[in-house]
């Protein structure tokens, strides 16, 4: 009865603290996956209602992932990130990018060369603000992730131009 009580009193405690955590990650920190889905992405689709992706979002991360936000360059955590890892959906967990091809773009936004899979981002044209751009966003869930343009380096000569807010880093275990 005692452990049992315990381990309700930690669940509690986490539920509790996981809300603030969350909304600081937006600056410096980095939010926590639930899971991680690693690998290739195999078609399956996330759907939720704007309710309840605001319940498992901060404000920040939904203005960016379902309202197709644009986080202030060199706001986000990882515009100058270069730890060895992997980054994740923030939305759904899905492996997009991995740090060996991230590079510096300057822009002050997380900028990579190509996705960790080609299947791992889904692409539209974007008309939106005057310009003729090529939006990026997570198949798995739909979550905005950037935008893609073709002034990258080699090998690809792209520059997928990622907010900071839509991914949540994983480093490398050593
Ligand atoms: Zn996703």
């Amino acid at each position: 009865m005692r452990i049992l009580f315990k381990s309700v009193g930690a669940v509690l405690l986490v539920s509790l603290v996981a809300a603030p955590i969350a909304v600081t990650a937006a600056g410096t920190g980095s939010p926590k996956l639930k899971r991680c889905y690693m690998g290739k992405y195999k078609g399956e689709k996330v759907v939720k209602t704007d309710a309840e992706w605001k319940k498992v979002l901060t404000p920040e991360q939904y203005e960016v992932l379902r309202g197709e936000g644009t986080e202030l360059a060199c706001s986000g955590p990882y515009w100058n990130m270069h730890a060895k890892g992997t980054y994740f959906c923030a939305g759904c967990g899905l492996e997009l990018f991995v740090s060996d091809t991230k590079f510096d773009s300057r822009t002050g936004w997380p900028s990579f060369y190509t996705p960790a899979y080609p299947e791992n981002v889904a692409t539209r044209e974007d008309h939106s603000h005057g310009m003729d751009r090529v939006e990026v966003h997570c198949p798995r869930c739909g979550g905005h992730l950037g935008h893609v343009f073709e002034d990258g380096p080699a090998p690809t000569g792209l520059r997928y131009c990622i907010n900071s807010l839509a991914i949540v880093f994983v480093p490398d275990k050593k």
